[in-house]
């Protein structure tokens, strides 16, 4: 069973759950696609680590060959390529690397190099396997990246407990694509609110099971809460506003691991999640 854990923006507790869900379960693995700033890796200290790194071919042009057709500025549709001066002019951020430029180049002025733009790191941290997506700093878009995580995510056993960038842009949209089950983590703040129902949007249109985690609750007014009831959304849970839950994640521990009554609550959780996934509350180990 796969488990996505996602929030509209950074700092909501997305990956406090996220760590500690995958940490309760029997045999899992925490997967983090949060790969402009992974830090998930931090909590589990794994160790036994490995790296491969991820590459992407990108199309060079030899000016000497090219005649200023325009084929291919034409034919890229992801705007990469741009005529300037009678010759085309690659835009790297932009290419999606499909080839198409160097397959149409009637001069064959075009071929291809592989890129690094980032690595996959996977380490073990007692009952958890570990894989971090790693973005080289500079490089727009971390699909390729996630998409990597995920083919190696897909070699491995155990309960899958994915932690997604924060937002609703394609990288999200990668990360959530083969998931059973989306976790939504929401602040009790109009702007948590406002976070809440851009994930919920994009977690509909993808028809994906979910529920929702309100965090930092406390005895105030949460518009996050209201919007759940007034939409019939599941609460899965309600993490209370605790000082020294923040303390335990600010120093980098995994609370699950510090205190049994935080291991009983996201047990809870993880049991609740499977169940509303429709698997067997007993399969920690499944996937
Ligand atoms: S298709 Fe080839 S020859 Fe035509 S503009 Fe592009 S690089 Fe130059
Ligand atoms: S490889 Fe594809 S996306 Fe990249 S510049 Fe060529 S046509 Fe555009």
């Amino acid at each position: 069973m796969k488990i996505a854990v996602l929030s509209g923006k950074g700092g909501t507790g997305k990956t406090l759950v996220a760590v500690n869900l995958a940490d309760v379960a029997t045999n899992s693995v925490y997967t983090d696609c949060d790969v402009e700033e992974p830090n998930g890796h931090l909590f589990f200290k794994p160790t036994e680590i490995s790296y491969q790194p991820v590459s992407m071919s990108i199309p060079t042009i030899d000016n000497n060959l090219c005649s200023g057709c325009r084929i291919c500025v034409d034919f890229c549709r992801f705007n990469a390529l741009a005529f300037i001066a009678g010759k085309p002019v690659l835009f790297e951020d932009l290419c999606h690397s499909c080839g198409g430029c160097a397959m149409l180049c009637p001069k064959s002025a075009i071929t291809e190099k592989q890129n690094t733009i980032g690595k996959v790191m996977t380490g073990n941290s007692q009952n958890v396997t570990i894989i971090t997506g790693i973005l080289n700093t500079g490089r727009a878009s971390g699909v390729p990246v996630i998409r990597e995580v995920m083919r190696c995510l897909n070699n491995k056993t155990g309960l899958a407990v994915i932690d997604c960038p924060p937002g609703s842009a394609c990288v999200v949209m990668e990360s959530i694509k083969d998931a059973d089950y989306c976790v939504l983590v929401a602040e009790p703040t109009i702007f948590g609110l406002h976070n809440l129902q851009m994930v919920t949007e994009l977690v509909q249109l993808f028809h994906k099971p979910f529920g929702v985690v309100l965090n930092k609750c406390t005895a105030e007014a949460n518009p996050s809460e209201s919007y759940c009831k007034n939409k019939k959304l599941t609460i899965l849970a309600r993490i209370p506003f605790d000082k020294e839950l923040g303390e335990i994640s600010s120093n980098g521990e995994i609370a699950v691991r510090c205190k049994p009554a935080w291991h009983e609550f996201f047990l809870k959780l993880l049991d609740i999640i499977i169940k509303e996934a429709g698997y067997e509350a007993d399969t920690h180990n499944q996937r």
